[in-house]
C-alpha cells in the first residue's frame, strides 16, 4: 500500500506523524525511528483513515506514549474502526493489525503540542478526503504542513466518503492559511512536499463532473466512463483501485443510480 509516514527528528527524540496500514510497512517505519538512535516522543496522526493510523501499534508497541489527533478525527477512528477492520481484512490479511491504537489525547483546531520546544500546532479541517482531516503544523511560521490526504501527489484519490464539497473548501483554506511556497507532505506519492492544490481540484471535479456526464441506465457502461475520464485526467494507475471503489457509492449519493429517487 503506497503510503507516506513522516519521521519529524528533534534534538532529543522523534515525533511521527501518521503510522502506515501494513505491519511491515509500521515495523519498517520503527526500525528508522530505532536508528536515529533517539527515542519516539509521540505519534500524530493526521485524518480518520485507517492507512494512516493502523500501524500505530506496530509503531507504539505496549508503550504508553502519547498518541495525538484532533478531537473529531480521534472520534471518527474510533466510530469507525469496526467498519474498516471488515473491509480491510479480507484485503491486507494479517498485514493489517490484529488490535489498533487510538489517539490517548486531543487538540482543537488552533491548539499546540511542544516536543523539544519544537511546536507542532493542529489545523482541524473536519470532513474532507475522509470523515474528518486535520493538517499538522511543524514550527510556528505556518511554512511545514503534514497534510495527510488533504491532497494526493499525482495518484488516484479515494472519494467514496462523499465529502468532496468540503474537501474543495478545506484546500480553499489552505490555500489562504500555509505560508507562501509552504512545504506540504502528502500521504502518497512524492513526500518531499509540494501543493499540488490546482491539480486536486481539477481532479476531483473531473471525477464529479464525468459522474453527472454518465449515462446510468446501465451502470457498468457508466462506471466504465468514468473511470476513462478519470484515468485520461491521470493516466498513472497509482491507487486506481481507491478511486473506482469512489464511482458507485458518489454516484448513489449524487443521486445518479438508475431507480433511485433523485
Ligand atoms: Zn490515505
Amino acid at each position: 500500500m503506497p503510503v507516506n509516514a513522516y519521521i519529524v527528528e528533534t534534538s532529543r527524540g522523534a515525533v511521527v506523524i501518521d503510522s502506515t496500514l501494513t505491519v511491515t510497512d509500521a515495523r519498517a517505519l520503527r526500525s528508522r525511528v530505532q536508528e536515529l538512535g533517539k527515542p519516539l516522543l509521540a505519534v500524530l496522526v493526521t485524518h480518520a483513515h485507517p492507512d494512516h493510523y493502523g500501524g500505530a501499534v506496530e509503531l507504539l508497541g505496549d508503550r504508553d506514549l502519547p498518541f495525538f489527533a484532533a478531537g473529531g478525527v480521534d472520534a471518527v477512528i474510533r466510530r469507525d474502526d469496526e467498519v474498516k477492520e471488515q473491509i480491510i481484512r479480507p484485503m491486507f490479511g494479517e498485514e493489517w493489525p490484529r488490535e489498533r491504537r487510538f489517539p490517548n489525547q486531543t487538540l482543537g483546531d488552533g491548539e499546540s503540542v511542544s516536543f523539544d520546544g519544537v511546536p507542532f500546532t493542529v489545523m482541524d479541517l473536519g470532513p474532507g478526503e475522509s470523515p474528518h482531516d486535520s493538517v499538522w503544523l511543524v514550527g510556528d511560521e505556518r511554512l511545514v504542513a503534514f497534510a495527510g490526504d488533504a491532497a494526493y501527489e499525482h495518484m488516484h484519490c479515494y472519494l467514496a466518503d462523499g465529502f468532496w464539497e468540503p474537501w474543495l473548501a478545506n484546500i480553499a483554506r489552505l490555500r489562504a492559511e500555509l505560508a507562501p511556497g509552504a512545504e506540504v507532505h502528502l500521504g502518497h506519492g512524492d513526500p518531499r512536499g509540494s501543493a499540488p492544490f490546482d491539480w486536486q481540484e481539477r481532479y476531483i471535479k473531473t471525477f464529479i463532473d464525468a459522474l453527472r456526464a454518465a449515462d446510468w441506465s446501465d451502470r457498468e457502461a457508466a462506471k466504465a466512463a468514468v473511470i476513462r475520464a478519470v484515468t485520461a485526467y491521470l493516466p498513472a494507475a497509482d491507487l486506481q483501485f481507491l478511486m473506482e471503489l469512489s464511482v458507485e457509492p458518489v454516484a448513489a449519493q449524487l443521486g445518479l443510480l438508475a431507480g433511485q429517487a433523485s
